[in-house]
């Protein structure tokens, strides 16, 4: 079988300043991989590329053995990719129903669309309890949840998280990982940028280290844990 997603010799640009250079990346299915690296390292381009946010200047991306490349975000959407991007970004005027209902534009999401808000709902209860409110006056936590909630309605074979521990309380930390634990149990596959080092090695199969737009190291979480390039260039030891 085939990894959910391949990443090869991938190169992002921004005008004249390149982001990321040679970038190879693969999650196998039913994987948690973690992306660390320090500020600047180009983790969210690495994301928003596979995404179709940001196009690559060079390289290959496939998803589930398809070549989405050259597509824009709508597209690989449709491949089965949804990307929870940093800073949540909600829309705070409407409410918390019609955010998720917005997740599930993607055709193939459409007809099962009370099954998946049922397990988002599960997965979420407080997204239930506040669904007529406008998500602007939901809680940080509760927005990241309606952000992971929202990408979970386009039904994803892979789902990339750009920080999803950013600005939040610890214990509002300890829900979201704890969501995101049941969701690769439910058999999704998962990308995770993540500024808080130890969560994200704790939660992933496998991490691969950036260092100014280029994959430094890879291997088995457990012994990035140990890599001294990990600790140095992240952990600040
Ligand atoms: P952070 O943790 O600070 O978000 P990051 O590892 O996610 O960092 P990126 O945001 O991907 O890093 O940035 C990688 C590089 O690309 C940086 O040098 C950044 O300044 C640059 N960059 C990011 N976005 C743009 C943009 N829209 N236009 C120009 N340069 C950009």
């Amino acid at each position: 079988m085939s990894d959910v997603l391949e990443v090869e010799s991938l190169d992002v640009r921004y005008g004249d300043a390149r982001a990321l250079w040679d970038v190879a990346l693969r999650v196998g299915a039913g994987e948690t991989v973690c992306v660390v690296g320090p500020n600047g390292a180009g983790k969210s381009t690495l994301v928003n590329a596979i995404a179709g946010i940001h196009r690559a200047t060079a390289g290959r991306i496939a998803v589930n053995g398809a070549e989405t490349t050259a597509l824009p975000g709508h597209r690989v959407c449709a491949h089965g990719v949804a990307i929870v991007p940093e800073g949540r970004r909600i829309f705070p005027r409407m409410t918390v129903a019609d955010n998720l209902m917005l997740g599930a534009y993607r055709r193939g999401a459409r007809p099962g669309f009370k099954a998946t808000l049922g397990t988002v709902h599960e997965l979420f209860p407080r997204l239930a309890e506040r669904s007529g409110q406008l998500a602007g006056n939901l809680s940080g936590g509760e927005q990241q949840m309606l952000a992971i909630g929202r990408a979970l309605m386009a039904k994803p074979a892979l789902l990339l998280l750009d920080e999803p521990s950013l600005g939040l309380a610890p214990v509002r930390v300890d829900e979201v990982y704890d969501a995101i634990r049941r969701i690769v149990s439910s058999g999704v596959s998962v990308v995770v940028v993540e500024q808080d080092v130890e969560r994200a090695l704790a939660i992933a199969d496998r991490a691969y280290l950036l260092g100014e737009g280029r994959v430094v190291a890879s291997g088995p979480a457990a012994s990035m844990r140990d890599s001294e390039e990990v600790r140095r260039s992240v952990l600040g030891l």
